[in-house]
């Protein structure tokens, strides 16, 4: 297999491409790690990381990560579009990726993360402006998005998708399901009081979104459930079941007579504060996304903490520090410092990630 970087530029990436590195990421027993992420600070830090790791990248926007990065209110009224803010906020900073990530030497991936069915008109605008994009210039604005109907029956849930994914495909884009449903609670959305079961899918479920949707394009990804939960819990409280992936992989190819080990590209949701033994088996069962936000958003505020204990001597006022009264503290208040700081430790932590995944080095 040919080494990432001879047959994939640097940059934002879409459809064939993204196929190629999950078709390499299969074979060589690795998954790239998706990072949420809120702002220009993190969104540097991520890239940094990859190209430390010398690994492909995902970086995707929440909802609410979006319209946080829109920053103050939108007049939504004014507008008449209640997701104006998580519309502008996905826009602005896909601009800023595309301008920028070129220059880190690594291929990025450029998602959107739960698009449920309240929140798509969401969607909608975004993909607008990627076939306004795309006639302009020959590539989408996101090389992919979550849709995530997994509370709809499923016949509802994978129709809907294959409406997208027609249109996606179109102009070169990757589309994102959720089959079963992630436990937890993230940006808002409470699924902690889910019953156990509906945690975990079949592979009869699998097998019937790979039917369906193959019968428009190849260019999916399937975030099936195996017991995953968003946020990071007391050890023993969460039950994965990765082998629910396996059989998945080996009901499909025995049905359709494959040759392909593990035909379905998986996505793993709620990644943080999982062992290294369940990753490690996700992966060998075709998992080729592993989402991972909680950790980050940890090890973001971490390394602020960490850098006030050692330096809190001078952060309590703008001048006075433990060298006199009238010594200025403007070096240890300046944002750009402690913000860098905070940088460093999403970029230790994310490295970890690269290693747990495997990722280092696939370029
Ligand atoms: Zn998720």
């Amino acid at each position: 297999m040919h080494k990432i970087s001879k047959i994939i530029k640097p940059g934002i990436i879409f459809g064939k491409d993204i196929k190629t590195i999950f078709t390499i990421a299969k074979k060589n027993k690795f998954a790239i790690p998706a990072v949420n992420c809120i702002g220009t600070d993190s969104i540097n830090a991520v890239l940094s990381a990859a190209y430390e790791a010398q690994s492909p990248v995902i970086i995707q926007l929440s909802y609410s990560g979006a319209s946080f990065i829109a920053g103050a209110k939108i007049n939504t009224v004014k507008y008449q579009c209640p997701y104006k803010q998580s519309i502008i906020g996905a826009i602005s900073i896909a601009h800023y990726i595309h301008k920028l990530s070129k220059y880190y030497q690594i291929p990025v991936i450029l998602h959107t993360d739960h698009c449920y069915q309240e929140i798509l008109p969401w969607i909608n605008a975004l993909i607008e402006e990627g076939e306004k994009n795309f006639q302009k210039t020959g590539i989408p604005l996101f090389s992919s998005h979550m849709i995530d109907l997994s509370k709809e029956k499923i016949e509802k849930n994978i129709s809907t998708c294959k409406k997208y994914l027609q249109r996606m495909s179109k102009i070169n884009m990757i589309l994102e399901i959720e089959l079963g449903c992630t436990g937890g609670e993230e940006d808002g959305i409470d699924n902690s009081s889910l019953k156990k079961e509906s945690l975990y899918t079949s592979p009869e479920e699998v097998n019937y979104a790979y039917e369906q949707l193959n019968t428009i394009s190849d260019q999916f990804t399937i975030a099936a459930s195996f017991g995953n939960v968003h946020g990071v819990y007391s050890p023993g409280s969460i039950q994965l079941k990765p082998k629910i992936l396996k059989k998945s992989q080996s009901y499909i190819r025995n049905k359709h007579k494959l040759l392909n080990i593990n035909p379905i590209n998986f996505v793993f949701h709620g990644s943080s504060g999982t062992n290294i033994h369940d990753i490690k088996k996700a992966i060998s069962y075709g998992v080729v996304k592993i989402n991972i936000d909680t950790d980050i958003q940890w090890a973001t505020w971490e390394g602020i903490l960490k850098y006030y204990y050692i330096n809190k001597h001078g952060l309590h006022s703008q001048l006075g520090n433990d060298k006199g009264i009238e010594y200025p503290n403007k070096k240890y208040y300046d944002p750009r410092v402690w913000i860098h700081e905070s940088q460093k430790n999403i970029k230790k932590r994310l490295i970890q990630s690269f290693q747990d995944f495997n990722s280092c080095n696939q370029l």
